[in-house]
């Protein structure tokens, strides 16, 4: 499926948000569907099955994560989240219940492009091993064949958790990851709570894999949600 002709199911009850991705989505090559109520959503959902979903949360009839939660139960059709600044616990139960990303209103359409093409790249391969064994960002090199991470061109070492936090991370690319879903990841279902060890890993993580720590280039945090792997 060339991604240039993927199909958009926006469900926003926002006329101007509508009105704006209206003109700016099939402009970039995207067939847009549209819905402004949470009932229509998940029946066009069903009708149309879309490419990728465009979901707000607070929608007239019923909450944005209950869609999320519904789709999860028979599909993987992935989800972004528009939603607004001050909604941050919303945002982390979206993700956590299966959402896929979340990009912050106001945005702009080339922000929303990267997270959608991020989204349906991450279809192509179920979250399992890498498709690529070597990967490379910036100055940053994986070789997942020999478990090595090189910093321009020099090895560095990691702990055996350190690996696993930056290859979970390689696997979302581009997409944030909750707090809970790093912690399910990389150290089990039993620690989703243990927000502490994320902290201490990924200080770690920074110090070895970038140049300015205080100012990570890859390694970028999400405010109150998690963290995620910046690719662009
Ligand atoms: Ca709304």
């Amino acid at each position: 499926m060339a991604i240039h002709e993927a199909t958009v199911l926006l469900i926003e009850d926002e006329a101007e948000i509508r009105r704006f991705l209206r003109t700016s989505l099939p402009a970039h090559g995207y067939r847009l569907y549209e819905a402004t109520t949470a009932t229509d959503g998940l029946a066009q959902v069903k009708a149309r099955n879309p490419d990728i979903i465009l979901l707000d949360l607070g929608l007239p009839d019923v909450d944005g994560t209950e869609v999320i939660r519904q789709v999860r139960e028979w599909s993987t059709i992935p989800i972004l989240v528009l939603s607004a600044r001050e909604q941050e616990q919303a945002k982390v139960a979206a993700l956590d219940l299966g959402a896929d990303d979340y990009v912050t209103k106001p945005f702009g359409v080339n922000e929303l492009l990267a997270r959608m093409r991020a989204a349906l790249r991450h279809i192509a391969g179920p979250p399992g091993e890498p498709a690529e064994p070597v990967f490379t960002l910036g100055d940053l090199k994986v070789d997942f064949g020999r478990r090595q991470v090189f910093v321009s061109g020099k090895e560095t070492h990691l702990t055996p958790i350190e690996y696993k936090l930056l290859t979970t991370l390689i696997r979302y690319a581009g997409k944030v990851m909750t707090h809970r879903q790093l912690l399910k990841e990389v150290w089990g279902p039993l620690h989703v709570e243990e927000g502490h060890y994320l902290r201490v890993y990924m200080r770690q993580l920074r110090n070895k894999l970038e140049k300015t720590p205080a100012h990570p280039r890859y390694l970028v945090t999400e405010l109150g949600v998690g963290y995620r792997l910046r690719t662009e």
